[in-house]
């Protein structure tokens, strides 16, 4: 269970991105719904202990989180906007170096967990290719990979199905529902559609500030 708590952001231009969020959001896919500019992304990083609020705290399964990052890290996955790789780094070395900065110093350990993410992402047959090289839906799936290193149990997705194809958007759609099943996953996007299709659960962020959580369906109608 995820409790976010008063969570307040300004940015040193004078720029308002957080009011003040409280959700409580339990195992399950959750989604953060809202306009550019809403404060989605500041939220997704503050979760990921990337950037510090000004005020308010965040627990997962009762620990406090934001005091102490380094001890959370293996508890955490994160799948930026655009994250940067290597040029002509492969898919498995890429995620072995990953699995290494996580923490996870057993080589064996490491290698099997590699595989079974490339495996779990339909990315073992590219597994030596470099991911500098790979198509958008690869990249996002590789993307997933990395944030389940270390058996997180909160995984944070922030606009992940931008660009991709339909079926690309739906393989991306069915490993988030599988991943689902086992975590905390929040889904952070403007497209209602992703939402309605993926999360039992959501609320919408505005202005900074949750004006609306519930059940899809419910919800989206009154947008
Ligand atoms: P969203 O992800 O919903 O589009 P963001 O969290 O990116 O929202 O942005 C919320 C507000 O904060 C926007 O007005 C944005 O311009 C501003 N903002 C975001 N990041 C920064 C930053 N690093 N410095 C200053 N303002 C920022
Ligand atoms: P998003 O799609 O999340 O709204 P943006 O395009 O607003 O992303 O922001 C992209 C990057 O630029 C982010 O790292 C964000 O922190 C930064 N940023 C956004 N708005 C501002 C701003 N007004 N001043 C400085 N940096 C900003």
């Amino acid at each position: 269970m995820l409790i976010i708590q008063g969570i307040t952001k300004t940015y040193p231009n004078g720029v308002q991105a957080l009011r003040g969020v409280d959700l409580t959001i339990g195992r399950g896919l959750f989604g953060l719904l809202g306009p550019n500019g809403a404060g989605k992304s500041t939220l997704m990083r503050t979760l990921a202990t990337l950037q510090a609020p000004d005020a308010g705290t965040v627990s997962l399964d009762g620990r406090p989180v934001l005091d102490d990052p380094q001890a959370h890290r293996r508890a955490l996955g994160y799948l930026p906007q655009d994250f940067g790789v290597y040029p002509g780094v492969s898919a498995l070395e890429l995620l072995d170096h990953l699995a290494l900065l996580k923490g996870i110093t057993d080589r064996r350990a490491r290698r099997t967990q590699v595989d079974a993410l490339l495996a779990q992402t339909n990315l073992w047959a590219h597994r030596k290719h470099a991911v500098s090289g790979f198509s958008g839906g690869m990249r996002q799936r590789f993307g997933i990979a990395q944030a389940l290193l270390g058996d997180p149990r909160l995984v944070i997705v922030d606009e992940p199905t931008a660009g991709l194809d339909p079926e690309e958007r739906n393989r991306f759609h069915n490993l988030l529902s599988e991943i689902g099943e086992n975590v905390v996953v929040i889904l952070s996007t403007h497209i209602v559609e992703d939402v309605r299709q993926l999360c039992p659960r959501m609320a919408i962020l505005a202005g900074g500030a949750v004006v609306r959580e519930g059940v899809p369906d419910a919800l989206v109608d009154e947008l």
